[in-house]
């Protein structure tokens, strides 16, 4: 073989494995542990409580599909909304509203936040918080970034604005369209009292609309079926923050 087209293949297949490598990092690991300080992730908790999290939507087609078997499963969830699925679909993020669920900001666009100016930010925020409030009646005071990427710098701001910060202790990876079971397993397996799991009612690998979440509506059932028998009882993350300040002793007088 010529000595150039060794090193072609060798380049090619450099190419593939960090290829290979990065797709798999970003199915098995969580980045979302390297952010969690100064954020509420779980409840350290002795109660078995579990709150579900929706990122990404609204959608037209998934969304009302999540709140059916939400419904019929007697469960409450949060919904991390993206601002302009809000605009572009404000009767659905009304319907989560009016079932009873619990809103959140996920920002308008889903940028990533790491390189933003103050400025932009609020922005992002406040453009969210305007679309929901708007479609919804609702003002939210939780936030969850995209991708959970926020700076030190940023997380103070977030909360000088009157939010607070909500992660996840336990990533479903939906995105990835594992099969229902699957989920429901590695749920079962890693969870602990006052967990935050993560879903989305919208999109996939490549982008925050559309997608496949079949997997995750059928999820729900499976899901609230198999912690009920552990002992799990589904709260909202209102509800989980309740439980939280009972915890505390009360102040001195
Ligand atoms: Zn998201």
């Amino acid at each position: 073989m010529k000595k150039s087209n060794k090193i072609i293949i060798v380049v090619a297949a450099s190419i593939v494995f960090v290829v290979l490598g990065i797709a798999a990092f970003t199915v098995f690991y969580d980045q979302a542990v390297l952010v969690r300080k100064g954020t509420l992730y779980r409840l350290a908790s002795s109660d078995k409580v579990v709150a579900l999290t929706f990122d990404d939507g609204p959608s037209p087609v998934w969304t009302p599909k999540i709140l059916d078997a939400l419904k019929k499963a007697d469960v409450k969830a949060t919904f991390f909304m993206l601002g302009e699925h809000v605009e572009k679909y404000p009767q659905i993020a009304k319907r989560v509203a009016e079932e009873g669920h619990e809103i959140g900001n996920h920002t308008y666009d889903h940028h990533v936040l790491i390189y933003y100016k103050p400025e932009e930010l609020l922005k992002e925020i406040k453009d969210a918080e305007r679309v929901i409030q708007k479609a919804t009646g609702k003002t939210t005071i939780y936030f969850r970034p995209p991708k959970a990427w926020l700076t030190a710098q940023e997380k103070k701001e977030i909360k000088e604005l009157g939010y607070k910060i909500i992660l996840w202790s336990i990533n479903s990876k939906d995105w990835v369209t594992f099969d229902d079971k699957y989920i429901v397993k590695y749920i079962a397996r890693n969870i602990q009292p006052g967990d935050i799991i993560l879903f989305h009612d919208s999109g996939g690998v490549f982008s925050t609309e559309g997608g496949d979440r079949r997997e995750t509506v059928s999820t729900i059932p499976r899901l609230a079926e198999k912690l009920r028998q552990m002992g799990y009882r589904f709260v909202t993350i209102s509800e989980l923050l309740e439980l939280e300040k009972s915890k505390k002793p009360a102040p001195a007088a």
